[in-house]
């Protein structure tokens, strides 16, 4: 199941945007893949069907999955290799994201694909691993109770 929640009403002050690009060029770091990305039904699909008929397996980050912890980043993402292994399906956003442009510019981007698109879990979604879902909704809760506190 999809969640839908607005999980980047985050306040604005603890976003982090770094430039990790080298003369304006994507480094392949992937500090800016994950797991939750605004997708059409179309490229959700897209992936589904490219993640099956590969084989591919979901990726997850050593250092979160030793804690115990949720882990947030793409199951794409192939840190060995460095690579997107859905290169050539990736959806909009990693096509047209960029760090290197400014902040504000950054935050317009992603906000305007935030409220053309659905948000989903790539690792539920084509993994059947609903941990960050889980975890986004435990914390939609707390918010909800905190408030009416
Ligand atoms: S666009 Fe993403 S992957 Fe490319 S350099 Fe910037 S943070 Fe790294
Ligand atoms: S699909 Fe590929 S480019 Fe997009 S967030 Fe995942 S690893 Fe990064």
């Amino acid at each position: 199941m999809a969640y839908y929640g607005n999980v980047f009403a985050l306040p604005k002050d603890a976003e982090r945007y770094t430039s990790n690009c080298v003369n304006g060029i994507c480094s392949g770091c992937g500090e800016c893949c994950t797991d939750l990305l605004p997708l059409s039904e179309s490229e959700l699909l897209r992936l589904r069907d490219y993640a099956r008929a590969h084989g591919l397996k979901e990726h997850r980050q050593a250092p979160f999955f030793d804690r115990g912890a949720v882990d947030l980043t793409c199951p794409f993402r192939n840190d060995h290799t460095r690579k997107c292994e859905v290169y050539e399906v990736r959806p909009k956003i990693c096509r047209e994201f960029i760090c290197s442009k400014s902040k504000e510019q950054a935050r317009r981007d992603r906000d305007d694909y935030h409220r053309t698109h659905r948000t989903y879990s790539l690792r539920n979604e084509v993994f059947g691993n609903p941990e960050c879902v889980n975890f986004l909704r435990g914390m939609a809760l707390k918010l909800t109770q905190k408030r009416s506190e």
